[in-house]
Formats: structure tokens, C-alpha cells, sequence
């Protein structure tokens, strides 16, 4: 299945492509993701990026657009895969479906996860995550067993640059300035599902799941 996760900063976009992830085998792609890891490593990507991140702001399209189209060629993306944070603006959405054509592929759905602005700041201010493996906690909805520490790996928990809540609240204007209109593109297209995520971790993954089952019975028809 070849999905994309929409939704603004701090909708539970990570936490349920990990899990979907777990159970499906499907790659979870998230140039988020690949990007804090080049700056960690310091690579010219990582230096590319690092100021639009730090301000709040979308990396510019060519950049981003490359990074993704090479992610969803590799092998491992034969069965599809979970784009988390990808597309992000009118343009790269376009880039995709020209990314799908050329390969003579299919988008099978888009799942937007619905949260109210208001509770956003206070998700992606309470975030924490792994430096190891990248896991992701709250520190009031999705506590680690013990504080400060990685249940899965033991690896300690950080808080992003980005996290901090007047970053948060730039990014969340970029959302409703420019990926908020690709619901529209994406209803228009007929493949658009509203799943929602003001709802516990477990609750989301219920509806989730059982939107992507939905999903595939279209594609089996
Ligand atoms: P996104 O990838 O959409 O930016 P994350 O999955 O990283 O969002 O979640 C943002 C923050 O909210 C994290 O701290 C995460 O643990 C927490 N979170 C995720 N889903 C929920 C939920 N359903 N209810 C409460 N907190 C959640
Ligand atoms: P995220 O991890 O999805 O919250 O993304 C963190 C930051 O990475 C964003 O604020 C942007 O600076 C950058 N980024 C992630 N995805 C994209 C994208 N599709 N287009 C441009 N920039 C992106």
C-alpha cells in the first residue's frame, strides 16, 4: 500500500506510521526524520536544511523533492510505504503524483489526521525523543517507563530544537498556509480519509486501521 500521513506538526503523524509501520512491514518514510539525522551527522545535506529547520520553515522544494524521490525508488519500497510528512505543499504534491505516473504506480490513500490547532502546541512542546532510535514520548500522554529514558533501546530522551513553542507556532502557520490546502487536493482525487487524532494513542490506531482496511478493499475491487 502506498500511503501518505497528512496532517499538521504534532497530529500523531510519527507515533502511528511507527506502529503501522511494526505491524506491515511498510517502510516509514519521513524527511523529517532524514533530515535531523543529516544535520546530526553534519552531512551537506544537514547543512542544507538546517536553517529552514531551525526557523520553522519548509526546506526548499528542490531539495526535499530529490530526497524523496530517491527514498521511494529503493527496493524495500517494492510493497509501498508510508510517507510521513511528505507532501507539505501544492508543488511536492504534484511532484508525487509525477513521481507515481512515471512509475506506472498508484497513490492508494491519504489519511488526514484531524486534531484541533489548539491542543498542537502543547504535543509538539511535550515531545521527547530518543537519540538512539528515534522513538517518540509525551511527557503527559506517552510517558516513558522511567524519565528521561528510552523504554525501547535506553537511549535518552531530547526535546527538539524545533519544539520549543514560539518554533511550533511558525510551523503551525506554514501548515495552515501551505499543506492544509492539500485536504482539498486529495478529496478532490477521491482518496482522502479523516481519521481522528484527539483521541488516545490506542483509539487512533483503532480508526486508523480500520480506515486502511477500507483502503484496501478499494484497491482489491
Ligand atoms: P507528528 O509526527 O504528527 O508531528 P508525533 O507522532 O511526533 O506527531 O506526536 C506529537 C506528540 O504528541 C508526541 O509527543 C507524541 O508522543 C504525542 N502524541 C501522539 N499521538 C497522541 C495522541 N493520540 N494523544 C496524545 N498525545 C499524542
Ligand atoms: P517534521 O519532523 O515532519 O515535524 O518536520 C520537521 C521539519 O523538517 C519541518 O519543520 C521542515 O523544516 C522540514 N520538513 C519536513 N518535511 C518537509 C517537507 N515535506 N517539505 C519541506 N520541509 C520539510
Amino acid at each position: 500500500m502506498r500511503l501518505v500521513f497528512l496532517g499538521p506538526p504534532g497530529a500523531g503523524k510519527g507515533t502511528q506510521a511507527d506502529l503501522i509501520s511494526e505491524k506491515t512491514g511498510l517502510p516509514h518514510i519521513s524527511p523529517g526524520d532524514m533530515f535531523r539525522k543529516a544535520v546530526k551527522e553534519g552531512s551537506d545535506l544537514g547543512r542544507k536544511v538546517k536553517e529552514f529547520m531551525d526557523k520553522g520553515q519548509l526546506v526548499p522544494d528542490n531539495v526535499t523533492i530529490s530526497v524523496i524521490r530517491d527514498r521511494i525508488t529503493q527496493p524495500d519500497c517494492g510493497d509501498g510505504f508510508i510517507l510521513d510528512g511528505f507532501p507539505r505543499n501544492l508543488r511536492q504534491a504534484e511532484e508525487l503524483d509525477d513521481m507515481m505516473a512515471e512509475a506506472g504506480l498508484d497513490l492508494h490513500g491519504v489519511v488526514n489526521f484531524e486534531v484541533p490547532l489548539d491542543i498542537l502546541i502543547g504535543r509538539s512542546v511535550g515531545r521527547r525523543v530518543c537519540r538512539g532510535c528515534g522513538a517518540t514520548y509525551h511527557v503527559e500522554h506517552n510517558p516513558p517507563r522511567s524519565e528521561g529514558v528510552c523504554d525501547a533501546c535506553g537511549g535518552p530522551l531530547t526535546h527538539r530544537d524545533d519544539d520549543r513553542e514560539e518554533t511550533v507556532k511558525r510551523r503551525l502557520t506554514v501548515y495552515t498556509e501551505q499543506t492544509e490546502p492539500l485536504i482539498e487536493f486529495y478529496l478532490r482525487k477521491g482518496i482522502l480519509v479523516n481519521v481522528s487524532g484527539d483521541q488516545p494513542v490506542v483509539a487512533v490506531t483503532r480508526d486508523l486501521e480500520a480506515a486502511l482496511d477500507g483502503i484496501k478493499r478499494k484497491i482489491a475491487r
